[in-house]
């Protein structure tokens, strides 16, 4: 058996790899490309919490095949199990050789299983693994459970029991930290997605680890480290993911000190044929440059075409070094978003801060439909004004006021920015003129900033 050769090599063929490969057969369209991936019927990974109750089967949340397929994209579902970089290989599971020019790693994340919980192996307990098979019988298990307890009150965690919520049962996350999603969000935003989800029956049980699932053969149920006993007929642990680096490892690319895939500002590892992108590549903040878990398809995506600009010469400069990194969630029919550093955060880090918030209609006046309150905080470094985080909640604006604001914080604009900024107002659509949400927040900024 001869060995194929490809001029582009993709290891992983999810949010990562799958736009990887479309940017490259874009960009190059005589270049040969190939995509490796685990399993066929790749799920669409940020859709697995709407398999609870909104999305009916699992086979209507995939990432289509076709549009890899009519660009001359080969798919190829096998385990890469070695990179050999002086003969420029990748090996697979079932025996065969291909050759590359360049290489794509986009491997992912795996879900973590802490060593500190007892019982993780028992039937009925799940983790949240991107794979057709495995997610099919998730679903079915936890639509058929009554009782089910979620480990980890994360974005994962509160979307999953959110949507499992709409099947009436009972609902438990425990949280270690004080509140859910609080590594993502400032209290007050953590506090309302928390309400919303009371509202729908869920129980939070905060400030508590869990500290064995028990059982026989089954799960029957999680004890706490205070001593409290949880009956539950499914266990979703959601207590975060590892990157997946073991390929890249074996073949000793630098591994960075969050234990993901060192790579540059244009993702090339410390191999200059081979690029690393998704939750595989080490991810750094803005702000500090140190390493940051930003494990988010939107960044993956952006990587992916960082990497396929610059796979033969560097062609793009970027304007930030690291990550704003923006994020959204849905929690009782709310929207919660984040760009840049919460308040939380910024002020850990060291910085001073001026805070602003607003809260306005979403519609003006207020009784048109889709009318809610929009929550928007922005906060400025003290010193030059400049903003470096933003959150909001409210309604469907919220999505993009968060990328709005994202695109603010990349081009470092200040305090004056926003007060003076440029926008549209339409009565059905946004926020009244004279009160419109980023504007009304920067307002009150300014008055404590004393100009
Ligand atoms: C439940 C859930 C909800 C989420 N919601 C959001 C959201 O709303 N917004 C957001 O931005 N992000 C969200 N995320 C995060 C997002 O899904 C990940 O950041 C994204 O999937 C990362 O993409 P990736 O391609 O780097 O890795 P992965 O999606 O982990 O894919 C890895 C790929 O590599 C393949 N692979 C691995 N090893 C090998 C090998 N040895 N050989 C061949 N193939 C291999 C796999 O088959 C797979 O195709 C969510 C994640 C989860 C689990």
């Amino acid at each position: 058996v001869g060995t194929e050769s490809y001029d582009i090599i993709i290891i992983g063929g999810s949010a990562a790899g799958y736009t990887a490969a479309l940017t490259a057969k874009k960009l190059y369209p005589d270049k040969s490309v190939a995509v490796f991936r685990l399993s066929d019927n790749p799920p669409i990974p940020c859709a697995i919490p709407y398999l609870a109750s909104t999305i009916e089967t699992c086979n209507r949340n995939l990432l289509p095949d076709k549009p890899l397929l009519d660009l001359g994209i080969k798919i190829i579902t096998d385990e890469v199990v070695k990179i050999d970089r002086e003969s420029r290989t990748v090996i697979t599971k079932s025996g065969a050789t291909y050759a590359y020019d360049k290489l794509i790693i986009a491997t992912g994340a795996l879900p973590f299983v802490p060593r500190s919980i007892d019982g993780t192996d028992l039937k009925g307990v799940y983790t949240i693994i991107k794979d057709y098979n495995i997610l099919s019988e998730f679903q079915e298990a936890v639509r058929k459970a009554q009782r089910v307890v979620i480990i980890g009150g994360g974005f994962i965690g509160v979307e999953l029991a959110d949507d499992l919520s709409n099947l009436r049962k009972d609902i438990t996350i425990v949280e270690m930290l004080p509140h859910c999603l609080a590594l993502n969000l400032d209290e007050e935003f953590a506090k309302e997605a928390e309400g919303r989800l009371r509202e729908k029956g869920v129980r939070i049980l905060t400030g508590r680890a869990a500290k064995r699932i028990y059982g026989n053969e089954k799960v029957e149920g999680v004890e706490l480290n205070d001593g409290t006993r949880i009956p539950a007929d499914v266990v979703v642990l959601c207590v975060g993911v590892k990157p997946n680096v073991e390929l890249a490892a074996k073949a000793g690319l630098k591994i960075g000190e969050s234990g993901a895939i060192a790579v540059d500002e244009y993702m090339r590892t410390s191999d200059p044929n081979i690029f690393a992108i998704g939750d595989c590549a080490e991810k750094k903040s803005f702000l500090t440059g140190k390493p940051k878990p930003l494990y988010l398809a939107s960044i993956a995506a952006h990587e992916a075409r960082v990497a396929v600009l610059n796979l033969y010469n560097l062609r793009v400069t970027k304007r930030l070094k690291g990550y704003v990194g923006a994020f959204l969630t849905v929690v009782g029919g709310r929207a919660f978003g984040v760009a840049g550093l919460t308040e939380n955060e910024a002020r850990k880090e060291g910085f001073e801060v001026i805070v602003g918030r607003a809260k306005v209609p979403n519609r003006h006046p207020a009784v048109l439909p889709g009318a809610t309150t929009t929550k928007v905080k922005l906060i400025f470094a003290k010193g030059d004004g400049t903003l470096i985080g933003a959150e909001a909640s409210g309604g469907q604006e919220v999505a993009e006021l968060v990328n709005m604001l994202a695109v603010a914080i990349q081009n470092k604009v200040t305090m004056i920015d926003l007060i003076t900024l440029q926008y549209a107002t339409q009565p059905m659509l946004t926020a009244s003129p004279v009160s419109y949400y980023v504007v009304a927040a920067t307002l009150d900024a300014l008055s404590k900033a004393k100009l």
